[in-house]
């Protein structure tokens, strides 16, 4: 054993000059391990904790809460426990030599400030395999690498971004949300007259709203990278190709550099179909493009009314924008029971200055500054500034030399896996968007942490029997389970409960009386089927009628769990009750 002390110092803040200690996690005498968290430290943009390079004692603690620290400033003095003490695997590199203080120190910046630094620390490339190397850093696949690093998989995670996240933290599901934030805190106001509150006209500071949207970005992917770090899956930051059975190539920005693997994990995602008889231009957007604007668009049009569309519609009118939006089918979301599409159309509507739906986009031609839109079926072309094309996404499967493994896409560009994410290829899953079934993130996240436990030898599968999906308009729409026509194709015995939210008094309290909650039961079994929600918020209601189908939750379940008074929530047990015929709070049941 040996007494050698040594200070541990702040390690690099990823270009953060000042951080504050909000909180210090160890005290003097404390024995702590190597990666205990020893203070958690604060920006505008994050919250991590710095973690142990090393066992030992604490001898002194040298910050406080309310400190205001940079790196390279000291954090404690530590009685070191053993003669070895870098975290990292060192019998690789530094062949179990003791390194002197002020070279751990180096190795330690290194090593946080990215992943060139680390690429000398594990043996990755050449001889040794890592167990899991993971192609693309998004929900899917951070969720999958960290997965098997707890259960003590050595993983490599290859993300082209220069942060993790993929499409939803960056440029997705994230963004959208603090946008529709703003664009549902104007809506409120605009409601609030009605009742007698005049906020007057917004005033949008659209430069400070979006780099207070960039700024929630950055929280959460800077805080996925210490996560990251937490748990020694080493990030590559390059583009990912195979160059072999069982090795991949990154180019990365300062060269190529090579992965040996055991097993991998493709999670590559998708992105923005473009419609190829559209030209070039910069006004013409996918949605990376549209939450990238620099001035809200004086006229938008939207080029489908799925939900990545109806979402961008929201933020766009409430922020002024003078939007038009063409739809291909006959009701916006389709696959939504028309009821439900139409009580949305009927909300949404009014703020659209065109909606136009049965109806598809012939041309899109640019002239002097500005889009001109033809649709089918109409002689005066549409004037516009910018367009928005949300007409689905593709799977990112070209280009990765899938053929070396032995794989192949399916006509949608999809890689088949069974029920444990394996693909055809022997010791090659795959996950999220790359592979069938809605694109979401919570269903990349639920198969990256499957994938992970499969591959770490736990036994798993796939028996989720719904995946709840959200449209984050205002009002909401949410749905889980059969939708009614899909209960009727199947030719299953079922009943629907609409319960109207007029009925419903906290709804009423906050002017969101429009909104439904439909249940859909078996008839005979009496057990929940699926589920349709409108109106404000219902995305956090939906989980809950999820657990209840995977539950097997029966109407009276439902009906008799009591719901606190008053909320939206109680309209789930009171649509139960409708079917129980056990409802008070509306007419007498007729049957
Ligand atoms: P992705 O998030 O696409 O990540 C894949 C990653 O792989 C990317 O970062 C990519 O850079 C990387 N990559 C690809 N190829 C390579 C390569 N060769 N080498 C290295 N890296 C590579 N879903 C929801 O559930 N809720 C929402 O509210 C929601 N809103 C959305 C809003 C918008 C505007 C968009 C576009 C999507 C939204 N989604 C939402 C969908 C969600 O973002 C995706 O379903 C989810 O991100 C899929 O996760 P993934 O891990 O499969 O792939």
């Amino acid at each position: 054993m040996s007494s050698k002390q040594r200070t541990l110092k702040v390690p690099s803040l990823g270009g953060i000059d000042e951080v504050e200690v909000i909180e210090v996690l160890v005290s003097k005498g404390d024995h702590i391990h190597q990666e205990d968290p020893l203070i958690t430290l604060e920006s505008d943009k994050a919250a991590m904790d710095i973690p142990a390079e090393a066992d030992g004692e604490v001898a002194e603690v040298l910050v406080k809460t309310g400190d205001w620290v940079r790196e390279g400033d000291p954090i404690l003095k530590l009685i070191l426990s053993a003669a070895k003490d870098i975290g990292d695997p060192p019998q690789e590199e530094g062949k179990g030599e003791e390194l002197k203080e002020e070279d751990q120190d180096h190795k330690k910046a290194e090593a946080s400030a990215g992943s060139k630094a680390e690429t000398q620390r594990v043996p990755v490339s050449g001889g040794d395999a890592v167990d899991l190397l993971v192609l693309g850093g998004g929900p899917g696949g951070y969720t999958a690498a960290f997965r098997a690093a707890d259960l003590g998989l050595k993983v490599v995670l290859v993300e082209e971004r220069p942060k993790l996240g993929g499409v939803c933290l960056n440029v997705g599901c994230i963004p959208t949300k603090a946008l529709l934030h703003a664009a549902r805190s104007i809506d409120q106001a605009a409601q609030a007259a009605k009742i007698g509150l005049n906020f007057g006209a917004p005033e949008v500071d659209f430069a400070q709203l979006q780099e207070w949207k960039q700024s929630v970005v950055s929280r959460l992917v800077e805080g996925l990278g210490g996560l990251a770090k937490q748990r020694k899956v080493r990030v590559i930051q390059g583009r990912g190709r195979f160059v072999g059975e069982r090795e991949l190539e990154v180019k990365t920005q300062s060269g190529t550099e090579r992965v040996a693997f055991k097993k991998a994990l493709l999670a590559t995602g998708s992105r923005p179909v473009r419609l190829p008889h559209l030209p070039q231009s910069e006004h013409i957007l996918d949605s990376t493009g549209a939450l990238a604007l620099k001035e809200i668009p004086r006229r938008l049009l939207i080029i489908g009314g799925g939900v990545i569309g109806l979402e961008f519609s929201n933020i766009y009118t409430d922020l002024g924008s003078k939007v038009y939006l063409v739809e291909m089918a006959e009701q916006l979301l389709p696959g939504l029971d028309p009821d439900l599409a139409r009580s949305l159309k009927k909300a949404l509507k009014p703020k659209l200055e065109g909606l136009y739906l049965k109806t598809s986009l012939e041309s899109l031609q640019e002239t002097s500054g500005h889009l001109e839109a033809m649709f089918k079926g109409q002689d005066q072309p549409l004037e516009i500034d910018k367009a928005l094309v949300a007409v689905g996404r593709k799977p990112n499967s070209g280009d990765l030399g899938l053929e070396l493994l032995g794989l192949k896409p399916n006509d949608q560009g999809l890689i088949e896996v069974d029920r444990q994410m394996r693909t055809e290829a022997a010791d090659i899953w795959a996950i999220g968007d790359l592979v069938p079934g809605p694109q979401l993130a919570h269903k990349a996240m639920a198969e990256g942490k499957l994938a992970a436990e499969v591959i770490a030898g736990k036994q798993a599968a796939w028996d989720h029997r719904v995946i709840p999906a959200v449209a984050y308009t205002e009002p909401e729409v949410a749905w889980v389970g059969l939708s009614e026509a899909q209960a009727k194709e199947q030719g299953l015995p079922i009943e629907t409960q609409v319960f109207p939210w007029k009925a419903c008094g906290r709804a009423l309290a906050e002017q969101a009386e429009e909104g439904l909650t439909k249940l859909i039961f078996h008839q005979e079994t009496k057990r929940l089927l699926g589920a349709a929600l409108f109106g404000r918020q219902v995305g956090d209601l939906i989980g809950e009628l999820a657990l209840a189908i995977e539950m097997d939750c029966q109407a009276g379940d439902l009906a008799l769990s009591i719901h606190p008074h008053p909320t939206f929530a109680e309209t789930l047990p009171l649509a139960a009750e409708m079917f129980e015929r056990s409802i008070t709070d509306l007419m007498p049941p007729k049957d």
